[in-house]
Parts: structure tokens; C-alpha cells; sequence
């Protein structure tokens, strides 16, 4: 029976002991919790706590309850404070995930800015007959946009041409 002095509230507690009338004290938790352990008091014993009489017994489970209602306290908000992190962890992966998704999302618009559809591409090679629109050359034929799409340059066959990779080669060479 250690149980007393670990649940009176303070260390320097000390109690008035009271049993048919008869008052002594105040002892110290540690004292009662001795006359306890020895069988020298009973649990139906008073003391005075928070000036009333109160038996040991309704005393212990007045305490235990309070205690209990703290630990339950304290454990409710670390649950609060681990969720809240967690919360906060998914939230930014969510935004390195949203980031990735809005990085790709413009690589895309990229990509089709400049992509030349496959019906320009016919257009294109029928009105170059399949050769380089500077040398005439029949081999490493490209795609390749007079104006550049950067400088405003349009996707349509008009401002698409035929060159070889020579000549588009020397072509991006002088225009950087
Ligand atoms: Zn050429």
C-alpha cells in the first residue's frame, strides 16, 4: 500500500487525522501511508483536505478520478499535437506533389506549343517536294519553324519549312 502519498496533490502536504471524534496530526502523506501499511488506521479513517473531513477511502478515489481525467488530458492533446503534425506532413507532400503536377502540366504546354501536327507536316512536306528548302538535300530532313515559336512564330504551314539538319543546324547557329 504505497498508494496514498503517491496521489495527495503537493509534497508538502500534511493531514489532520480524525476517527470517532478523536483529531491528531497533521501527519505528513508518508506517516498515514505508514499507519495504513501497519494497520493502525483504516481507510474509513478521516482526514482534512480542502477544508472538509473526508474518509481515506473517498479521498484515494476522489484523487484517482481527478488524476485519471488529467492523464486522459494530456493524452488527448499529444494525440492533437501528433495528428496536427501528420496533418501538416501531408500537406506538404501534397504541395511537392502539386508542384511536380504543375511543373509537368507546363513541360506539356511546351510541348504542344511548338509540336507540329502531323497534317502541317504533310502540308509542309508536299509544298517542299521532300527536300531541304535552302540545299535541296533528300536526307536528315527536319521540321523546322521559320520564326521561331519563342519569338512568336505560329504552328501552321506558313511558317514551317523543310530543312536538312545541316542547314537547320547552321540556321539556329546564326539566329543564336
Ligand atoms: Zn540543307
Amino acid at each position: 500500500m504505497n498508494k496514498f502519498s503517491k496521489l495527495v496533490n503537493g509534497d508538502s502536504a500534511a493531514f489532520l487525522l480524525r476517527w470517532r471524534g478523536r483529531q491528531e496530526g497533521p501527519y505528513p502523506p508518508s506517516t498515514i501511508e505508514a499507519k495504513l501499511a501497519s494497520n493502525k488506521i483504516g481507510l474509513l479513517h478521516e482526514i482534512f483536505d480542502n477544508d472538509r473531513w473526508i474518509t481515506i477511502r473517498d479521498y484515494i478515489k476522489q484523487r484517482e478520478a481527478i488524476l485519471r481525467i488529467e492523464r486522459e488530458a494530456r493524452e488527448q492533446k499529444e494525440r492533437n499535437a501528433r495528428e496536427e503534425a501528420e496533418r501538416q506532413a501531408h500537406e506538404a507532400q501534397e504541395n511537392v506533389a502539386r508542384q511536380l503536377l504543375e511543373l509537368a502540366n507546363a513541360n506539356e504546354s511546351a510541348r504542344l506549343r511548338t509540336a507540329i501536327i502531323s497534317e502541317v507536316r504533310r502540308e509542309v512536306w508536299r509544298r517542299d517536294q521532300g527536300q531541304c528548302a535552302k540545299c535541296g538535300s533528300r536526307v536528315n530532313l527536319e521540321y523546322d519553324h521559320i520564326v521561331p515559336v519563342s519569338k512568336g512564330g505560329s504552328n501552321t504551314a506558313r511558317n514551317v519549312e523543310l530543312l536538312c539538319e545541316s542547314c537547320n543546324r547552321s540556321k539556329s547557329d546564326s539566329i543564336e
